[in-house]
């Protein structure tokens, strides 16, 4: 990466061939609201800020300590020129080589990656991407950065470019710490020096940067600064709560919902969280990663902080938490194993339930729409995180074959079924329109009673781990010797009255089936399906399965055991053929496959086809002979 600091002084060095391609569009971009281009700036003076307030707390030799932490922002209008001046870590020649002769902005990138695809819209969304320092050559004709270092043995240095092909370094003379940006605007960027437009933009995108702003010879700040997390909820509008939702995300949508907490006891606490509406971080947004972000008495720890909720809630939370408990030269490992950190984790994380579940009462249109977006995230954790099971369950949705179309919750599906009833019945499955098919709901639907629809890939380890809800039991409707409530005595066992004929065809099935299935017997249910597939007890989930398939992991596919509804006309009709019919078999073995697909449990669909065909065959010939 480095030359050495005589290289860099004495010759113009030329920017990487990405950066001239990002810098060329910049300069020719024809993007109405080249103001983002301030924005950009001021972030980048604030993290300066940030950095060296960072490094006060660790370092003694800093040169000016005593400096204010600020930004000042200057015009001068007869020679079209903006300057952004800020008190921050600053840069030495090397790094402002470094720095600003290579992209390291991830917009920048993202937005250069769309220029190569050829997206013809890019002055469209310039604003979006946020592309960094090299933004300000939107409406410069030439920018000089002069910087100097938090490091008293660093030589102030002077950074020069009119964004073309290259840039130069050269020595300067800077005793104040920090960057100053020197802005000479084009012709057509005029507005830029007016303080009253900048006052304008600031409040905008910037009104809750931490540090002052200060405009032209004003001491007062103009920004907001005071942060919005440390100001009681009830003098907070929902404008303001939406104002710091854009700019601290970047993202247009309204939020679903926020959770503003200050608290005193047991530890203090102020935390302003958001859920957005769209479960997709979005690439060119503002946060890059999962992760809160955590202040300790108002200075930055960490930008993304993992540690603070259970991890699957930080793919559907963001914001912000500030703590006076936390100390400040927690490092990242101390972070975790640190006791204040642990209390707040767990009052966060139930604040979040509590108010999902209110808005789960209050709102249940709300509540529908976070559970679309975010359901997969609370299905998560109650997969991965045995505490929160409890208090995770009444946030469950499900369609169901009830209501297939409604979402509804445990406690629904609890008040609507017969008083008698005391499990709660599922059935797994990819879809619902699967599921609605399914011989297991026969018995079910005959008697008017529900049974949830789990079609999410994570159900199954839902169900792993919720065995109940409130003491009822949750029971897989596919399941081995259902226990159904109301059963009429005259249907308690049609296989009592099944003739020899019946076991005949048991015993015929099981020649024919071998060691593929645990056992064949006659339904206890009456079933319109010629048959249906049950799990013995504890067999693993045909999704649980796919996942160890997926995985790679060895598993004993569990047998099914096989239901016959002897009462079906298949079956009566099978018992009239001759013992030694060549269709029998064939029939049994497509009876079987049959209903291995209906269960998403045939290793290889593709089987069938011959053996359908051997079928029609059979049928062909014998009508043939009639
Ligand atoms: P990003 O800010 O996303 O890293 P930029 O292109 O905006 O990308 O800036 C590149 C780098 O230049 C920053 O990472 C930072 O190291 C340095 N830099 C920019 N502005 C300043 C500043 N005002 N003070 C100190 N360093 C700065």
């Amino acid at each position: 990466m480095s030359q050495p600091v005589s290289e860099i002084f004495s010759q113009p060095t030329p920017f990487k061939a990405e950066t001239r391609q990002l810098l060329n569009i910049l300069i020719h971009s024809l993007y109405t609201e080249r103001e983002v281009f301030l924005r950009e700036l001021i972030s980048n003076a604030s993290d300066a800020l940030t950095r060296l307030h960072f490094e006060t707390l660790i370092n003694r030799e800093i040169v000016d300590p005593e400096r204010e932490l600020a930004i000042w922002i200057e015009c001068n209008p007869q020679q079209r020129i903006l300057t952004i001046r800020d008190s921050g870590i600053g840069m030495n020649a090397e790094e402002l080589a470094q720095n600003l002769g290579t992209i390291a902005h991830s917009g920048a990138k993202a937005f250069l990656e769309s220029a190569q695809k050829g997206d013809t819209k890019l002055n469209d969304i310039i604003g979006q991407f946020g592309v960094g320092f090299y933004s300000a050559f939107m409406v410069a004709e030439k920018i000089e950065v002069e910087s100097r270092s938090y490091r008293a043995e660093d030589v102030p240095a002077r950074w020069i470019s009119s964004g073309q092909e290259s840039f130069i370094i050269e020595p300067a003379d800077k005793p104040e710490r920090g960057t100053t940006v020197k802005i000479y605007l084009k012709e057509d960027a005029a507005e830029f020096c007016d303080e009253n437009r900048l006052r304008q933009i600031i409040k905008k995108h910037s009104d809750y940067i931490p540090y002052p702003i200060y405009i032209g010879n004003e001491t007062e700040a103009i920004n907001r600064r005071t942060s919005l997390w440390r100001q009681p909820p009830h003098q907070v509008s929902d404008e303001e709560y939406r104002d710091f939702y854009r700019q601290f995300t970047l993202d247009f949508q309204d939020y679903l919902l926020k959770l503003h907490l200050a608290i005193d006891a047991p530890v203090q606490l102020y935390a302003l969280l958001y859920i957005p509406s769209n479960p997709e971080r979005n690439p060119l947004g503002l946060r890059k990663e999962e992760g809160l972000k955590l202040y300790a008495r108002k200075v930055l720890i960490q930008e993304y902080c993992k540690d603070l909720l259970p991890p699957a809630f930080l793919h559907f939370v963001d914001g912000v938490v500030d703590s006076e408990d936390i100390p400040l030269n927690v490092s990242r490992e101390s972070i975790q194993s640190n006791r204040v950190m642990a209390q707040i984790k767990r009052i966060l994380t139930n604040k979040i339930i509590e108010t999902l579940k209110t808005l789960a009462k209050d709102k249940p249109e709300d509540y529908h729409r976070f559970w679309v977006a975010h359901g997969r995230s609370i299905r998560e954790a109650i997969a991965t995180d045995a505490d929160l099971v409890t208090a995770l369950q009444p946030l469950l949705r499900f369609h169901s074959l009830n209501h297939p179309q409604e979402w509804i919750s445990l406690d629904d599906y609890l008040l609507k079924s017969p008083a008698n009833q005391t499990c709660i019945y599922y059935l797994i499955g990819d879809h619902q329109k699967s599921l609605e098919n399914s011989p297991h709901l026969e018995i079910f639907r005959n008697r008017g009673m529900d049974v949830l629809f789990m079609t999410d890939p994570l159900d199954p380890f839902v169900v792993l781990r919720m065995t109940s809800y409130n003491g009822h039991d949750l029971v897989n409707a596919a399941g081995e010797d259902l226990k159904l409530p109301q059963e009429k005595s005259t249907q308690t066992s049609p296989a009592s009255e099944a003739d020899n004929n019946g076991i005949d065809l048991v015993e015929r099935f099981k020649r024919v089936l071998g060691e593929r299935v645990r056992d064949v017997r006659l339904s206890n249910h009456p079933l319109q399906s010629p048959l249906r597939l049950v799990m013995p007890h504890g067999a693993l989930q045909p999704e649980i399965q796919k996942v160890y398939r997926l995985l790679n992991q060895k598993f004993e596919p569990p047998k099914p055991i096989l239901e016959l509804n002897i009462q079906h006309p298949i079956l009566t009709s099978m018992l009239q053929l001759p013992p030694d019919s060549p269709i029998l078999p064939a029939t049994i073995e497509l009876l079987f496959e049959n209903a291995l697909l209906v269960e998403g449990l045939h290793p290889n669909p593709g089987e069938l086809a011959p053996r359908i065909q051997d079928l029609i065959q059979l049928a062909l010939e014998k009508s043939s002979h009639e």
